[in-house]
């Protein structure tokens, strides 16, 4: 990601402050103002382009990509349409995911039976961690 500013002060000693409506928040260690990275303006990181479009061909929706990152489906729609992804058509294993901290993480993973017959994709969210997790194998 690139160095993230304060919009207040321009500080670049910013941390991260948890996660709202699947946006990262930042709190300016100069003057302590909260901010969001949707706040930086139009220009959206391609780290959540990037993200989108990983989410897009693997068969999640619009709605649902806004939910998870908090940009808008009209920014997904024209990435898709910028850069020409085509995802799988009939795509009949829709993944599940979850949102986990770390810690939630490495307890979801001890559990054998929530690794057995199914793939998953873990992907950096923020501070926090998405499993992507496909049933396919699964016999039903
Ligand atoms: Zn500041």
């Amino acid at each position: 990601m690139q160095p993230i500013a304060c919009p207040k002060c321009d500080s670049s000693k910013v941390v991260k402050s948890g996660i709202i409506n699947g946006r990262q928040r930042f709190r300016c260690k100069s003057c302590s103002y909260h901010f969001t990275v949707q706040k930086l303006g139009k220009a959206i990181d391609k780290y959540y382009v990037v993200k989108a479009l990983q989410l897009y061909i693997e068969g999640v929706s619009y709605r649902e990509i806004e939910r998870i990152l908090g940009i808008s489906h009209v920014s997904v729609m024209n990435w898709v349409r910028q850069y020409r992804i085509k995802a799988p058509e009939n795509y009949d294993y829709r993944p599940t995911y979850k949102i986990f901290n770390h810690a939630e993480l490495v307890n979801f993973m001890t559990k054998n039976s929530n690794l057995k017959d199914s793939s998953m994709l873990v992907t950096e969210l923020g501070d926090k961690y998405m499993v992507i997790q496909w049933e396919r194998f699964k016999h039903r």
